[in-house]
């Protein structure tokens, strides 16, 4: 599991903060005020099979999920703005990935059949896919829609 190194601003302490839960306004582990994460270096969520449906079933924010290869180009031409927007839109929406070459069961249940592939879900449902590259512009417009 991934962990984002978040220091407090209260007291000063670095707190690691498992990624799955850096959405939840997180509190330091010494003096127990909330950490302001925007000043952490927040990424995308990343999921694994074993994590996948409970995580996307169980948040109530929405979730993108980008499905990526890391050989694959355009997927590494889009990770830079994936960890924008996981920055940008924290706390209101969920923005996560999935290493489709060494998580497969994920991809294989949302027939990705290619990559890069964003998926929009909500409540665990799908209510949006795209394949391929997506303009930034688009894809800030999809994800004001969800706000
Ligand atoms: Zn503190």
């Amino acid at each position: 599991m991934k962990t984002v190194l978040a220091t407090c601003q209260s007291c000063g302490v670095k707190n690691r903060i498992p990624d799955i839960k850096q959405h939840l306004k997180p509190r330091c582990g010494r003096c127990k005020k909330q950490i302001d994460m925007r000043l952490a270096n927040v990424g995308p969520v990343e999921l694994d099979d074993a994590i996948f449906e409970d995580f996307i079933n169980r948040n109530t924010l929405p979730v993108l999920v980008d499905f990526f290869s890391p050989t694959c180009g355009p997927c590494q031409m889009l990770a830079p703005l994936i960890i924008k927007l996981a920055g940008r839109y924290l706390g209101r929406i969920i923005v996560a990935s999935i290493d489709t070459s060494r998580f497969p069961a994920a991809s294989t249940r949302y027939q990705i059949r290619g990559v890069p592939t964003l998926i929009i879900f909500r409540n665990g449902k799908i209510i949006d896919r795209q394949t391929g590259a997506v303009p930034e512009n688009l894809l800030i417009e999809k994800l004001e829609s969800l706000l």
